[in-house]
């Protein structure tokens, strides 16, 4: 949802921070120190709040993104790779390569985020409390950041998806029922009900003391809206590939010699069958495949002399799912090795294949209506 700008990488993951969230450390500066600092850290010259806020807000965004590290960490344990830890308008996002596949997975992964922001806090109020006495300033801003990882575990709580809460409350349900797509829908549900919530407070908030700043709340409550709505249709789509094997998903390969040139095999086997995809042969020995659409990218001259041989992929280099797997397991496979094919197979011969358009197809029929 949120792409932005490639700062780095933290334990091997790329690190981006969006356009948007420089506004958000500005916001956040600008409050830690006009409105709370003053509060927290009092009799100061008012310049200091300005460099103190920032550096408060900095240890904050430090935190949000160890937070996010803590989720990414728990995945990778899991073998889920992480695509990315982006900092945003709302906070931090870890983007896994793929979902989980069970409760228990879900659990730690959500619960791993919330376990660093409370390690952090009670880390900064440790500093509080030593420094305290020689150094109040310094005290005082990790005091403040002791506090807004405490408010980031308890807004995180709250049971619904896609807060960390929620996905605790989704892996749950889903440990005892067994049922993901219920699990995704209570847990949805709720998050929905939570985001309305937010949405009523920041609008009242906002007209009854005045304070435009409360409409903040409304948008946050307005994001975690259309979050839940969007992980439900797409926890339905993950479940009909969980539940729809291969076989319905796939093309049966028809087998032909490598020897044909892209004429013949247009006009003894594209022309009539209309598929796409050959598997080639070469001293009956499956070589390869071939596509039907990178076949026509050659100039029309070249078409009676070319061999199909000489423009297939080599069958090494498409990944296989067995006939078995289900067609989750297609798009994993497609996922992690970046390719847009894989090849199904079933005692060691190659069956049929799934292209990223076919799954594209099956997604599109599931709906979130059936649940
Ligand atoms: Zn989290």
């Amino acid at each position: 949802m949120f792409g932005g700008i490639k700062v780095g990488t933290l334990a091997g993951i790329p690190f981006f921070v969006n356009p948007s969230w420089f506004f958000v450390f500005a916001f956040v500066v600008y409050s830690l120190a006009t409105s709370q600092l003053p509060l927290w850290v009092p009799n100061q010259a008012a310049w200091v709040y300005w460099p103190l806020g920032a550096f408060v807000a900095l240890l904050f965004f430090g935190s949000l993104i160890a937070h996010e590290l803590g989720h990414s960490l728990a995945s990778l344990r899991y073998g889920i790779p992480v695509r990315a830890i982006t900092l945003h308008l709302f906070g931090g996002v870890a983007q896994l390569g793929r979902e989980v596949s069970r409760p228990s997975e879900e659990f730690w992964i959500a619960v791993a985020g919330p376990a660093v922001s409370v390690a952090l806090s009670a880390l900064f109020w440790g500093g509080n409390v030593l420094l305290g006495g020689a150094l109040p300033t310094l005290a005082g801003a990790f005091g403040m950041v002791a506090m807004l990882n405490i408010g980031v575990v308890l807004f995180n709580l709250v049971p619904g998806f896609p807060l960390d809460g929620g996905r605790v409350l989704r892996s749950v349900v889903w440990g005892l029922t067994g049922n993901y797509r219920r699990a995704t829908w209570i847990a949805a549900t709720a998050g929905r009900l939570v985001g309305l919530v937010l949405i009523g407070l920041g609008i009242y908030l906002a007209i009854s003391q005045n304070d435009l700043g409360s409409l903040w709340l409304a948008l946050v409550g307005w994001f975690l809206v259309s979050l839940a709505k969007q992980s439900y249709q797409q926890a339905v789509v993950l479940d009909t590939l969980r539940k729809t094997p291969v076989s319905e998903a796939q093309v049966r390969l028809i087998t032909v010699s490598g020897a044909l040139t892209i004429d013949e095999l247009f006009a003894g086997f594209i022309s009539t069958t209309g598929r796409r995809f050959y598997l080639i042969e070469d001293a009956d020995q499956p070589v390869g495949v071939v596509d039907a659409y990178e076949l026509t990218r050659l100039p029309r001259h070249q078409w009676p002399i070319t061999p199909i041989l000489s423009l297939m992929k080599p069958i090494a280099d498409i990944p296989q799912v067995s006939l078995s797997a289900s067609a989750m397991s297609a798009l994993d496979t497609l996922e992690e090795a970046r390719t847009p094919l894989v090849r199904t197979v079933e005692d060691g011969k190659t069956i049929g294949i799934v292209s990223r358009t076919d799954l594209v197809q099956l997604m599109r029929h599931a709906h979130p209506s059936r649940a």
